[in-house]
């Protein structure tokens, strides 16, 4: 009997996934004491504007709960943000739903959208939390590859993985672990399924403003894609407060209704002063982001040019901030075995991507790179690095 209830439980089901190789990492590279490119968190603080609307909120606001669905301030300035960047007006009460952060509204979507057995279509390499949300909510991921070395979308073979039991696609753009930013023919291909399959579409778009060749395009926007969307987004990436877990989900009521039937349950909301906070931080001028994706184009640079220097053979990011290089030159068996060399030997942490692959084995010769790290850093790095020449 115990045993019945136990392979039944969640934690059976999350059993395989073990702990996240971003805790794994940074344990190993602290230990180490190695530098650390591998868990995506910037070596600098968020904006003191930011900071300072929190503490007042602390110090002035109310410390008790919010409303489940989010402070009136923080949906507003959602609800602005979303007009001025797609001139679609949404409705603050029944659209946007506050989270805590975009993970969060991950789980939210997951278990409040799918039934047992519904199938949902992902990309790999694949962020850690998608098929977490299936082995949570009972639904199974149907995995289509970006294929390395250019991470396209591909079409067909997006078409080829819908079933009968189809419900969803998610796609996260600009892209972790990738840096692709997704053009416009390939989210079209994602809209056109949608629409003769009658998919839902589910967006990941933290790495919004990590722009830096092309545009960044969100499904919603997509001729007849607003009424089968969900964008989920958060404050930890443009405001470099990862710490802060502030995030959102975007939608029409039908869509946000299921988000809110499993957050109220889950979190029932998420801390005010943070709300406060990414109120303040959403009413950023234009400045702020174009000094944003200046310093990171620059780390960008810096980090793809030295490890092509270095012999990896790098994909150069379009957005996001990490990179993934091939490893191959360096004659190690596969992508964990090359990680414990060079936290180890080298001195330097990085990612092994066969994480991101439940299906192909295309990880193996890559390793990911994260270039949210002060230049000081990430030369430290490139100069351990050189070690790997001899
Ligand atoms: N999605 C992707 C693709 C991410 O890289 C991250 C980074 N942590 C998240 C979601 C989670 O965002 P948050 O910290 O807002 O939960
Ligand atoms: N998004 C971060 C990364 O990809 C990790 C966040 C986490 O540790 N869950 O590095």
């Amino acid at each position: 009997m115990f045993s019945t209830l136990a392979e039944m439980s969640v934690a059976s089901r999350l059993a395989p996934f073990g702990s996240t190789v971003f805790t794994e990492i940074t344990a190993l590279a602290r230990a180490h004491g190695a530098v650390d490119l591998g868990q995506g968190y910037p070596t600098w603080e968020g904006p003191d504007f930011v900071k300072e609307a929190a503490i007042e909120a602390i110090r002035h606001a109310s410390n008790q709960y919010p409303p489940s669905m989010g402070i009136a301030e923080l949906r507003e300035a959602i609800a602005r943000r979303w007009l001025t960047d797609t001139g679609m007006s949404v409705d603050p009460d029944t659209e946007i739903t506050v989270t805590s952060g975009c993970t969060e509204a991950l789980a939210a979507t997951f278990l409040g959208l799918f039934e047992p057995g519904d199938e949902v279509i992902l990309f790999e390499p694949v962020y850690d939390a998608y098929p977490v949300g299936c082995a949570l909510s009972g639904a199974v991921p149907r995995y289509v590859t970006l294929h390395h070395p250019g991470f396209r979308l591909r079409a067909d073979e997006l078409e080829a993985a819908v079933t009968s039991r189809t419900r969803a696609v998610l796609v996260n753009t600009p892209h972790n672990p990738t840096g692709r930013v997704f053009d416009r023919a390939e989210l079209a291909a994602v809209a056109d399924l949608c629409r003769r399959h009658d998919l839902v579409a589910i967006t990941d778009e933290v790495y919004e403003r990590m722009v830096y060749d092309g545009e960044h395009l969100r499904l919603a926007t997509f001729p007849g894609m607003w009424e089968r969307t969900l964008t989920l987004s958060s404050i930890g990436k443009s405001f470099s407060l990862t710490g802060w877990k502030t995030g959102w989900a975007i939608g029409p009521e039908h869509l946000t209704a299921a988000v809110r039937a499993a957050h109220q349950f889950l979190t029932f909301t998420t801390p005010n002063p943070m709300q406060h906070g990414a109120a303040a931080a959403l009413a950023a001028p234009e400045d702020y982001y174009v000094e944003l994706v200046a310093g990171y184009r620059r780390r960008r640079d810096l980090l793809t040019a030295g490890l092509a220097e270095l012999g990896f053979e790098v994909t150069v990011p379009e957005g996001a901030y990490y990179v993934l290089a091939d490893h191959t030159r360096f004659g190690f068996a596969d992508d964990v075995t090359f990680v414990h060399h060079l936290i180890e030997d080298v001195g330097v942490a990085a990612i092994p991507p066969s994480a991101f692959y439940p299906v192909s084995d295309e990880g193996r010769r890559l390793v990911r790179f994260a270039f949210c790290k002060d230049e000081a850093t990430l030369g430290e790095a490139l100069r351990r690095m050189q070690r790997l020449r001899s």
